[in-house]
């Protein structure tokens, strides 16, 4: 049997106890791809409220203590429910919207914040590739050396007509580069990629799990493209992606991906009313036990 390096069991052997992360939304953070520096209306299958509980509606013009105070604010809500369930230390991850997307001394003072709150063994960060310039390198570098980083590159797929259909705004070069850089400065990188986009086929998705291979990253999430009410994807007409191929998608990535690559996250799941389709990720425990069992036939426990 195959024991995969999933975040669980690679956290309790670098720590020795159970970490897990804590989502945390920012007020007023956002995207050049929503903002317009870059684009707007963001990545057709974005609605950041999906994917992110915590995130509150606030005004524009947000100062950076009451960007503490909701940091403060989520961080123990959850950690109180987490160290019920055994949970003994926790990453600050940094996840909705484009976590880079601001001035350094702002992220640094969110950062060592999170830092001095209890139980917090780590940071990760997600964010856009083209969201991290010399400066922001220079201060991840820095912040690398002070505590457990992460950095959760948003790469989707290899396939630049793809990003360009899902008005992604980057393409896969910008990924491959900033990568680069970070793995020079020996930053941990998180890969995130998503299968079933429009018009990819398996191939088209398995030249982009070998290409983000290539990169050298420690880490990958995988999860099946789905769409949520107001979605820009959602107004497309789209066959969505069964649970079957998704499975035979995985598994087949999982056998191309180096040994060493550290799963966070193999699937999905919307655990609201604004999930349109596929319908199997509405219920994220169980479409996480269907993995789990079509994984433990192939002989991969994960
Ligand atoms: S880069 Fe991320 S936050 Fe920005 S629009 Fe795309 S998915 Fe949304």
């Amino acid at each position: 049997m195959r024991v995969l390096p999933t975040f669980g069991r690679h956290l309790r052997r670098r720590f020795g106890f159970r970490v897990c992360k804590i989502p945390l939304s920012i007020p007023a953070f956002t995207c050049p791809n929503i903002d317009g520096r870059y684009g707007r209306g963001g990545c057709s299958y974005c609605v950041n409220e999906s994917f992110s509980p915590n995130l509150e509606k606030t005004a524009s013009i947000v100062t950076l203590e009451t960007q503490i105070s909701a940091l403060r604010k989520q961080y123990r809500s959850s950690a109180k429910r987490l160290r019920a369930l055994g949970f003994k230390g926790f990453i600050a991850y940094f996840q909705s919207f484009s976590n880079t997307y601001a001035p350094v001394e702002s992220l640094r003072a969110l950062h060592d914040r999170a830092l001095a709150l209890k139980d917090c063994v780590g940071i990760s960060v997600g964010t856009r590739a083209d969201c991290i310039d010399d400066d922001m390198l220079n201060y991840l570098s820095d912040l690398n050396e002070r505590t457990y980083l992460w950095v959760e590159i948003g790469a989707q797929s290899s396939h630049d007509s793809t990003l360009e259909a899902i008005n992604r705004r980057e393409s896969f070069d910008t990924v491959a580069k900033t990568i680069a850089k970070l793995k020079a400065r020996d930053i941990r990188v998180c890969a995130h990629t998503i299968f079933g986009l429009p018009r990819e086929t398996d191939e088209m998705i398995m030249q982009s799990i070998d290409r983000v291979a290539a990169l050298n990253i420690d880490a990958i999430k995988i999860h099946p493209l789905y769409i949520v009410k107001n979605a820009a994807i959602a107004k497309k007409d789209l066959e969505p992606l069964t649970i079957e191929r998704y499975l035979d998608l995985l598994i087949n990535a999982i056998k191309r991906l180096p040994e060493s690559v550290i799963y966070q996250r193999v699937s999905a799941g919307v655990d609201n009313d604004t999930l349109i389709a596929p319908k199997w990720c509405a219920n994220k425990n169980r479409a996480m036990s269907l993995i789990r069992n079509r994984l433990l036939q192939e002989g991969i426990a994960y």
